[in-house]
């Protein structure tokens, strides 16, 4: 396999269209493919966190705050629940319970649908599930914008959240949610915070400590398969959970494959260069580019 260095600098960008017909062949030669995606494949369908997006939702906010994107103004500490249960409802409807603006999930799970798949994730939105992911073939190791917990946390349970953040994102009038609608623990009667892994209050429920079973097990009866390692926008944040794994994964293993697609940071180190395809572009191309292509999807049955 061809491999793309790591480049910083745009030129040095490939734009070959025969990296994808490499990929379709990797594709279509694996026994098993794991994708591992981070926070970049939701970038890629849409999921973008500034600009007209934020704007648009979070006009007040801008105005009272001075916030600068989503995500940052998801840690201010604002004064009562019912205004911070304002923006959070805002925030959860929109990045859990709307539509993706671009059908890059969709396409992917067109791609693996008639694989023998599993899906390892750091991305709380739920994408993978809405696009057709079984639930017993994905691990989202970071939480869920869909579940609650508790804030202390006294025990180790999630909870689902649709119904109330809907009424809470109807409901709402003056930045305040009704009163009624802030969510509290069963238990102990402390708020409830969002399912995240932010810090070291975050609940692995049962449903967590399965999926990552699953996803062990899966690893360890495939070891003897050809298994396309497939990771998509994942940074350098958190590379402990999916990027270096995958990489040492294919070092131990001569049957796997490293395909990384991730504009400007797709690379592989050195020990596995024969073993690894990186493609630095942007990845809602690279699936739409074989969306296009005639029988592209057929030929990987
Ligand atoms: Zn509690």
């Amino acid at each position: 396999m061809r491999i793309n260095r790591f480049e910083r600098s745009s030129s040095g960008i490939s734009h070959d269209k025969k990296e994808v017909q490499q990929f379709i062949t990797e594709l279509k030669n694996a026994d098993a493919v794991i994708v591992g995606a981070g926070a970049g494949l939701s970038t890629a369908a849409g999921f973008v966190y500034t600009g007209p997006r934020f704007q648009e939702y979070f006009r007040d906010f801008i105005e009272k705050y001075h916030f600068q994107d989503m995500y940052s103004g998801g840690f201010y500490p604002f004064k009562t629940l019912e205004e911070h249960w304002v923006y959070w409802s805002r925030y959860i409807y929109i990045n859990r319970f709307m539509e993706a603006p671009k059908p890059v999930y969709n396409q992917l799970f067109d791609l693996i649908k008639e694989k023998d798949y599993f899906v390892i994730t750091t991305n709380v939105d739920h994408c993978f599930q809405k696009a057709g992911v079984e639930k017993e073939r994905l691990f989202y190791t970071q939480g869920d914008f869909g579940l609650w917990q508790c804030s202390k946390p006294c025990h180790a349970q999630t909870y689902e959240n649709e119904e109330t953040i809907y009424r809470m994102v109807k409901e709402q009038k003056e930045m305040r949610v009704p009163s009624e609608l802030v969510p509290y623990c069963p238990r102990c009667h402390a708020p409830m915070s969002m399912n995240l892994r932010a810090d070291h209050t975050f609940v692995e429920d049962e449903g967590w400590h399965k999926a990552c079973q699953r996803y062990e097990d899966y690893l360890t009866q495939h070891q003897k398969a050809r298994v396309l390692l497939l990771e998509l926008g994942c940074g350098m944040n958190t590379p402990g959970i999916i990027k270096i794994p995958f990489w040492k994964l294919t070092r131990k293993y001569e049957n796997f494959r490293y395909v990384c697609i991730n504009k400007g940071e797709a690379w592989a180190p050195e020990e596995i260069w024969t073993r690894s395809l990186c493609i630095n572009r942007d990845i809602a191309d690279v699936l739409q580019e074989i969306s296009f292509q005639a029988g592209g999807t057929e030929e990987l049955k």
